[in-house]
């Protein structure tokens, strides 16, 4: 896309790119100080919290909150200081210098601060068959699809060893007549609490040291098994099952920036000291910077210290 901007695009002083924790956290702390924050919800109002069912560990809420509605609530409670929420995807930047330029949905807009809050995405598995039966009963996100009623009383793959594929194999007993974690290792790496519900489930079995090499049937558009690969032993098999939930981590949502904001080897955008990136005036909070906590409620803590950082900078910049 050309970009052109003109000398009457919108002048803001921040905007905020995302609607997760981090993104409306920033939006609260912003509008509160008066700046009007400008929200761009991206490709996915609300992140990844809402395809989330139940937030148990969110400070606040002892019998656990539902990720949308959280969400919707942290929407409200932005908006009501004066944060105007966006709908619409941001198309490129160009952050060689003050002020910041931003093209939104095919319009220019330039900004003092930035606070990028655009999250993580969903990784896959990498293979041909997994690619080609996605929305076929391949998906990366149980909440969402777990119900459908392909995957009711059907046997359902999950493949991962973290907090999420526990989750989501725990999360799909409800719908599938058996459920079975494929692990390319011999111990889970979720957490000890997570780890217990899915050991002990009667409807989870865990399918250890194994990785699944294929994704069948293609040619029945649907899926109706995978095909598995000991890796300790190198033995093949093959798994009958009506869906794949491929759980096996994320990757920063960085693209965008075109390599503007300098990341690390992991993808995630580098700090320089708090939520400082390498662009004056750009800040970021939540997943896309952090490859380590990666909870709602940190993304929400650095959302705020970035709201704080992008104040002071506007002051700073006013003063000099
Ligand atoms: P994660 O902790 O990075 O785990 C990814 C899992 O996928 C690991 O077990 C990894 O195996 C496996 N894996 C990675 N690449 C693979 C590949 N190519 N093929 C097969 N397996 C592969 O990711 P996550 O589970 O999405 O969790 C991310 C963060 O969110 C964590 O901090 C987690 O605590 C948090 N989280 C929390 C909750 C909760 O508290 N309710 C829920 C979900 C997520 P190895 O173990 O061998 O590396």
């Amino acid at each position: 896309m050309t970009i052109s901007w003109h000398s009457n695009s919108p002048m803001e002083q921040v905007v905020i790119i995302g609607t997760g924790c981090a993104g409306l956290t920033a939006a609260i702390y912003t509008a509160r100080a008066n700046l009007s924050p400008l929200v761009l919800t991206g490709t996915q109002p609300g992140g990844l919290l809402t395809t989330t069912s139940i937030v148990e560990n969110f400070p606040g809420f002892p019998e656990g909150v539902d990720g949308f509605e959280l969400m919707q609530r942290l929407q409200k409670q932005a908006e009501r200081f004066g944060a105007r929420v966006k709908f619409g995807n941001l198309d490129s930047v160009d952050f060689s210098g003050q002020p910041l330029k931003l093209i939104i949905d095919g319009d220019p807009l330039e900004t003092r601060t930035v606070i990028i809050a655009t999250g993580s995405s969903p990784r896959g598995i990498g293979l041909a068959s997994e690619h080609a039966l996605e929305k076929f009963g391949v998906t990366y996100c149980a909440t969402c699809d777990g119900a459908l009623p392909q995957f009711r009383n059907q046997p359902l793959v999950v493949v991962g060893g973290g907090d999420s594929a526990v989750e989501e194999a725990t999360y799909l007993t409800r719908f599938a007549s058996q459920v079975y974690l494929v692990h390319r290792r011999d111990s889970l790496r979720a957490s000890v609490i997570m780890q217990e519900r899915a050991l002990h489930h009667p409807k989870i079995k865990m399918v250890w040291n194994s990785v699944v090499t294929e994704v069948l049937d293609v040619a029945q558009k649907k899926v109706t098994g995978v095909k598995l690969k000991n890796v300790t032993t190198g033995e093949t098999s093959a798994l009958a099952c009506a869906g794949l939930f491929v759980a096996i981590g994320h990757t920063p949502n960085v693209k965008v920036f075109g390599g503007q904001i300098e990341t690390d080897e992991k993808g995630c955008i580098k700090l320089h000291g708090g939520t400082r990136t390498s662009v004056p005036g750009v800040f970021a909070a939540g997943d896309v910077a952090d490859s380590v906590y990666r909870q709602a409620v940190t993304a929400a803590g650095t959302g705020c210290a970035a709201a704080i950082e992008a104040e002071r900078f506007l002051e700073e910049i006013e003063n000099s």
